[in-house]
């Protein structure tokens, strides 16, 4: 397939990047048409005055803009990938890339950053907010009570802890568990972008409004983001409640368990049976 220039240059400019990390051994994936479509139209919109299509849905009233990213170059969906065999050395190279981070603000408050957790050739990536207190103890993510939530509803999944993969927008522990400030979250996003385009999940979770709000780049009621399958970057991405609020409101498992349903039919799983 013949690529057009903007494409080829980011293509070239991520073998770049990857030779420059020390990786050269690149396999190409098949390509699903259907996202490949979704990738393109997300990156060449036809009338570049239109917004790209994959911001088609944001064009509600309530749509309440947030400040624009850093810029992070797009990665289309035929990029080169890292061979999985090198998911592991490509993320710790992406962790020495961060290091003792002073980037923002939210470094002075922390204990430990926490990068990400689980299999780095994971299917299931989820995304939620920031690290807690447990969390910036341990310098892993999701270990709470949120934490033990989750892990309930992977199991719920027919999955394991060790079998996904977890990180979050922000790396460092926001004081007294605020949401990340914008600045925060674009300053230290463009690391959790890196971690999907190496670890390349075949579907994402976004655990709440803030994680939802950082992949899709705009910011809009929850409730309008679930129950249907978005794109990151040619990934599929579900929406869901974070666990911390389904703490605090139980009742909304049941939609919580909804959401998970689709991110299970995208990836052909079903729940284990009981006994
Ligand atoms: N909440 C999050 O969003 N992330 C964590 O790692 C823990 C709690």
């Amino acid at each position: 397939m013949a690529l057009d220039a903007a494409t080829r240059e980011a293509l070239q400019a991520r073998v770049r990047f990857y030779r420059d990390l020390g990786l050269t051994e690149f396999y190409r994936r098949p390509v699903d048409p259907a996202l490949l479509a979704a990738a393109q139209e997300d990156m060449a919109p036809a009338d570049p005055a239109q917004p790209p299509a994959l911001f088609a849905d944001f064009q509600s009233s309530q749509e309440e803009p947030i400040p624009p990213r850093k810029p992070f170059p797009a990665v289309p969906a035929i990029a080169a990938a890292v061979a999985p065999a090198q998911h592991a050395d490509a993320l710790q190279i992406i962790r020495e890339e961060i290091g003792d981070c002073t980037r923002c603000a939210l470094h002075s408050g922390r204990n430990k950053l926490v990068f990400g957790d689980g299999d780095p050739n994971a299917r299931l990536l989820f995304v939620g907010e920031g690290p807690g207190a447990d969390e910036d103890a341990q310098g892993i993510p999701f270990v709470g009570k949120a934490g033990q939530l989750l892990n309930n509803m992977i199991v719920a999944m027919g999955l394991k802890r060790e079998e996904v993969y977890i990180a979050n927008v922000v790396k460092c522990r926001p004081p007294a568990n605020r949401t990340p400030e914008p600045e925060e979250a674009n300053t230290c996003s463009p690391f959790l972008f890196k971690q999907i385009d190496v670890i390349r999940p075949e579907v994402l979770v976004a655990l709440g409004a803030t994680a939802a709000t950082y992949l899709l780049g705009a910011r809009q009621p929850l409730a309008g983001l679930r129950g249907r399958v978005h794109s990151f970057r040619g990934t599929k991405l579900i929406v869901t409640y974070h666990p911390a609020f389904l703490l605090r409101d139980p009742r909304q498992k049941k939609e919580a368990w909804a959401d998970l349903q689709i991110a299970m039919r995208e990836l052909g799983l079903k729940p284990p049976t009981k006994g």
